[in-house]
């Protein structure tokens, strides 16, 4: 990869320099987009409930905490620098911001957030799904979205002279302004080379999801090497119905990877990259640190370790380890960590250094 390289918020690196890094933390992102939807979904909800204090935690990780405005901005840029410094701590040194238009924070504070922490930072261009693009995007095409992740790419940021190095799009909830902006994604990804990644919910049917992205993939030419499908952990327990788990000794929480192996056997990455979300919703099951360990050992002894991306979805306080979570860290402190006592030293630099490296670089 001698004349590749990877863009940074401060300038372009070689792909070498980048080390140890985290594939989908976002660092200063502002979720209000799609906290107005979330209001409207949490609607009857006792805004006291909501409040973020304490003695709430417990309740609003269900979901329901993006309906309280106070969560919808991920901090300030020294909460960040806080925060991020406990992934340093663990020897981290760049981050993968996979925050598209409608979800990304100011620019500038990226940029003060990487200088403070001495941290690369890769941030996106791309368009998530209809909750979050802002209106004036909404319904003009796939030509449109293609015009503003162009120019971003070529011209910057917030008029600012700073690129994104990566594309983010989403296949959630497969409407037509998410697929519009998928299609337009697909394209720029053919045609510079950089990575595209997808954002997934765990309810989106595996056959709807892999029905459009190989569609899209065949459509515009690109290499599914430089796919990555995101939050493959998040679904590895959603196959359960609780309700039948409580009510019938015999149903476990097995862990279903048949989506993941069939996209990793078709040559796409896969992100286990949801380690820090403390979501707790009782109508489907998030597998916990343990159960994602496994899937991780379980694909990387299948020999994918070179194909999966790791991260902790990192997106605000309900996060924060100033509020009792894992912040950006539980994928390194708790997933890698049992790898190499195990002595799956090679797996780690696998996943933290090599893979981030290889889809990073165009
Ligand atoms: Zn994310």
């Amino acid at each position: 990869m001698a004349d590749k390289i990877v863009r940074t918020v401060l300038g372009d690196i070689v792909p070498e320099q980048l080390g140890y890094t985290s594939m989908h933390d976002h660092t200063v992102a502002d979720m209000s987009q799609s906290g107005e939807y979330m209001q409207m979904m949490f609607s009857d909800r006792d805004p006291e409930t909501l409040a973020f204090v304490p003695e709430n935690y417990v309740g609003i990780k269900d979901g329901s905490y993006l309906a309280n405005p106070e969560l919808w901005v991920t901090g300030t840029v020294d909460d960040m620098v806080r925060e991020f410094g406990f992934f340093k701590a663990l020897g981290g040194q760049s981050v993968f911001d996979p925050s598209p238009v409608g979800i990304r924070g100011p620019i500038r504070d990226i940029q003060e957030l990487s200088r403070k922490t001495g941290l690369n930072i890769v941030v996106a261009t791309g368009f998530y799904h209809e909750t979050t693009i802002p209106p004036e995007h909404m319904d003009q095409g796939e030509d449109h979205f293609y015009a503003v992740m162009k120019d971003e790419i070529e011209n910057g940021i917030e008029s600012t002279e700073v690129k994104p190095g990566a594309i983010k799009c989403a296949f959630s909830y497969l409407e037509d302004n998410e697929l519009d902006a998928v299609h337009a994604g697909m394209r720029l990804a053919a045609e510079t080379g950089m990575c595209i990644h997808f954002h997934t919910e765990p309810t989106t049917p595996a056959d709807d999801l892999l029905d459009e992205l190989e569609a899209s993939v065949e459509k515009y030419g690109v290499n599914r090497e430089r796919v990555v499908v995101c939050h493959m952990d998040n679904r590895i327990c959603a196959g359960v119905v609780p309700s039948d788990y409580f009510e019938d000794e015999s149903v476990d929480r097995t862990l279903d990877l048949e989506l993941q192996r069939e996209l990793l056997g078709r040559g796409y990455n896969i992100g286990l990259d949801t380690w820090g979300l403390p979501l707790l919703n009782p109508s489907f099951f998030m597998p916990d640190l343990f159960e994602r360990t496994k899937a991780l050992c379980l694909l990387c002894a299948d020999g994918y370790a070179s194909q999966i991306t790791l991260g902790n979805d990192f997106s605000g306080k309900i996060c924060m380890r100033a509020h009792g979570e894992w912040g950006p860290t539980a994928a390194f402190a708790f997933g890698c960590q049992r790898l190499l006592e195990l002595g799956h030293d090679d797996w780690v630099h696998t996943l933290t250094v090599e893979t981030p490296a290889r889809l990073l670089a165009f």
